[in-house]
């Protein structure tokens, strides 16, 4: 078990909030006059056949006004034109604004082409947000170059319960008065976290689908994606079987060949983690909010993990998926307890209480006096100590002294209203009785009941 410990949990808004600050910084770092600003958005009315002539007396500032204006008309019917090329399944359509010259592009927008229309989304659309400037791409694509972020907003049948939006980041050139689009990856090192790394960006996918799973592999991985489905609905049950939220959602599985998928990085400091569950936002952070809205929750497995996912790993995921939308601001030792409460579940109705308890006795004796309190949310995750056994303790413990259904409450309240220590602790201590620094003496003198 502890050889394929998942190792991540919900990253929660907070940890978004970090990432945005530095992207902010590096956003910062590309220079760019207004003068140069100004010199472009001319160069780019030139180009753009849609503007209408302005009369010989109109003011720079109304020219360059209509350019931008005409280009986000046409970007935008570009855009609406790929969605709908999607919910038709009409691939030429999807190509037809893609740059003919740029064959690699074309390759690839093919399979992206085929893998959104597989994933078969009951809502797409595709808007502009804000321009880029970044010298670099401006000089690769000339003077009419428009970097774009844009934001895709979907919807997957059941795994999605309200639209979700990710990321992307566009380039379009001007070439025979009409916009093409040049390249998708150029913005990608400016966006947030897992942008442009969805399941369906990353090579020919094949999805797999049962009652409440869907699971993406690679094109070909047939038996594979069925094993994985599999054992997912036996997670999903265990689930439902052993903690008392009544979660009705599907589960979304991606277990490709790729170390990083959303903003799961297998390659480096979570190298030894099975699985990750990462946050979809139906408000990006930043978007309308500082901290975006969670709408769920994703599954990526680790690619040298993919023979060994079994329903014990993927209930502890799930129950990170089930939970996603409660609101994200649980503490990280209540979010991992709980999943791994639900796992050990698991294993007990399998293999009975002996090994359940030899496990407890394990953390008590081994654990517990590593630490000298609850794990904190900052390094819960780079911390060598076995943080999860010991949020698994406190979770068996709140359960021994109030009870699971009181147990899913508080982990409700803290995910809604968690958002900072002073509110933990009222809600913690008004459910319980008990402080995080109460609750941790409790663990240390905790001796498990046989
Ligand atoms: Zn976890």
């Amino acid at each position: 078990m502890s050889a394929t410990t998942p190792n991540s949990g919900p990253p929660g808004p907070r940890r978004w909030l970090g990432l945005l600050v530095a992207v902010a910084l590096v956003s910062g770092g590309v220079v760019y006059t207004v003068e140069q600003r100004e010199q472009d958005a001319d160069a780019r009315a030139t180009a753009t056949q849609t503007v209408s002539p302005a009369p010989p007396k109109a003011t720079k500032p109304s020219r360059i006004a209509a350019a931008v204006a005409a280009r986000r008309v046409a970007i935008d019917t570009i855009l609406l034109r790929r969605a709908q090329a999607v919910q038709t399944g009409n691939e030429a359509l999807f190509l037809a604004d893609v740059d003919p010259a740029n064959k690699k592009l074309r390759a690839a927008q093919k399979i992206l082409f085929a893998n959104l229309v597989e994933i078969g989304f009951t809502e797409l659309g595709y808007s502009q947000a804000e321009e880029r400037f970044n010298p670099s791409v401006l000089k690769a694509h000339g003077s009419t170059t428009y970097l774009v972020r844009i934001l895709m907003r979907y919807q997957i049948p059941k795994v999605d319960f309200t639209p979700v939006t990710t990321e992307l980041g566009y380039t379009f050139i001007a070439r025979g008065g009409r916009w093409l689009l040049t390249a998708d990856d150029e913005l990608d090192d400016d966006l947030g976290p897992g942008a442009h790394r969805e399941a369906w960006d990353l090579g020919r996918i094949e999805v797999q689908r049962g009652p409440r799973v869907l699971v993406v592999v690679e094109k070909g991985d047939t038996t594979r994606g069925r094993a994985i489905a599999t054992e997912a609905a036996e997670g999903l049950h265990e689930v439902a079987t052993y903690w008392p939220l009544k979660w009705t959602g599907s589960v979304f599985v991606i277990a490709l060949d790729e170390t990083e998928v959303r903003d799961a990085k297998f390659a480096d400091e979570d190298i030894e983690s099975a699985a990750s569950t990462g946050t979809t936002f139906s408000s990006l952070p930043g978007q309308d909010t500082a901290d975006g809205t969670v709408a769920g929750g994703y599954v990526v497995i680790n690619p040298n993990e993919r023979d060994r996912v079994d329903e014990i790993l993927l209930s502890h995921e799930i129950t990170h998926v089930a939970t996603a939308d409660l609101g994200g601001y649980e503490p990280l030792w209540l979010a991992e307890g709980a999943a791994e409460y639900v796992s050990w579940r698991g294993i007990e109705a399998v293999s009975g209480p002996g090994e359940v308890a030899k496990w407890e006795q394990e953390v008590v004796d081994d654990a517990v006096p590593q630490l000298t309190s609850l794990p904190s949310d900052a390094g819960f995750y780079q911390n060598s100590a076995d943080v999860y056994g010991v949020s698994w303790l406190a979770v068996r413990f709140l359960v021994q002294r109030i009870g699971l259904g009181q147990v899913e409450e508080l982990y409700e309240d803290m995910a809604r209203n968690g958002t900072d220590q002073a509110s933990r602790d009222r809600i913690l201590l008004s459910r319980t009785g008990l402080t995080e620094a109460t609750l941790w003496t409790s663990l240390t003198t905790y001796r498990p009941q046989r």
